[in-house]
């Protein structure tokens, strides 16, 4: 399969049933092609749809992007050429981001914590901080992500891990844990931290993807927490997050610390799996 799944950019060409897409829009998509009038759409789960399909391929000149009229949102002008990276960051990680901090039910003036400080965790930082959230603990050890989630809203950094920083936020928390976490790493590590630092009622928003993760059915029971998450349906808050964007009340491109021309994908590759860079954005040329 050809890599590729976060994209946004300008119509070149459309199918012969699409009707509200046209060519010269500029568009932001997400990782799920989807109907967007299926039941499950209908209820917000367009990751769900029927006639849902991964969408692949987009790290390259032009893509084909299924489903257009349900997956595709259009803007009404063309965007100015420095809103393209905060467009970008929309389509995949703020999309999953924000649906982490709405599964964790994150509320205003609530407490959060986010485990993971890759560009999902962080942007789960912004969406909490955008929902009013008064209290954002990001567990990061990593001083530039760190940074960047104190600038995105962090009110604290905990860099401890595993049982230390479960302790160290119980700590900051008066030992009642916090209401709404936002899990996105998806090891058994991060979702142990994820349900040691949630407080009874509170939510978890899973969307790191899991690994291996084993949940002990009777002590998830004991500690009355709710679990949500999953693929996010990005789809549902694309309109929100363009328009938030548009109106410069959020930057989520600052995520990207590297701008690679397509050709050298693989070195951009190499960069986040060393960690040298948090994300990095491929520039297509006319
Ligand atoms: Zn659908």
């Amino acid at each position: 399969m050809n890599m590729g799944h976060e994209y946004c950019g300008v119509v070149v060409e459309v199918g012969s049933e699409v009707r509200t897409i046209k060519p010269g829009q500029f568009v932001v998509g997400s990782f799920c092609a989807s109907d967007n009038t299926c039941p499950h759409c209908q209820f917000g789960f367009q990751s769900a749809c029927r006639d849902m399909e991964i969408i692949g391929g987009a790290q390259a000149p032009y893509a084909r992007v299924p489903l257009a009229d349900g997956t595709l949102v259009a803007t009404a002008e063309l965007p100015d050429a420095e809103m393209i990276p905060h467009m970008l960051a929309v389509s995949d990680v703020l999309g999953t981001g924000w649906y982490g901090a709405v599964a964790a039910n994150v509320r205003k003036g609530g407490t959060v914590v986010v485990v993971g400080d890759g560009a999902v965790g962080l942007m789960g930082v912004m969406a909490a901080q955008q929902m009013g959230a008064e209290r954002i603990i990001a567990m990061s050890r990593h001083e530039q992500r760190s940074a960047l989630a104190r600038k995105f809203g962090a009110t604290d950094i905990v860099s401890e891990r595993g049982g230390d920083g479960v302790a160290r936020i119980m700590d900051l928390t008066d030992g009642i844990g916090a209401e709404s976490v936002i899990e996105a790493v998806g090891t058994q590590q991060s979702m142990d931290q994820a349900t040691g630092v949630c407080r009874p009622g509170g939510s978890i928003g899973n969307v790191g993807v899991p690994h291996g993760i084993n949940l002990d059915g009777f002590q998830f029971w004991l500690r009355q927490q709710r679990l949500a998450g999953g693929p996010a349906p990005v789809r549902r808050f694309l309109p929100d997050l363009m328009d938030r964007v548009l109106a410069g009340k959020i930057q989520p491109g600052l995520v990207f610390d590297q701008v690679l021309p397509i050709a050298q994908v693989a070195e951009g590759y190499k960069a986040m799996d060393e960690r040298r860079a948090i994300k990095t954005m491929l520039l297509v040329e006319e």
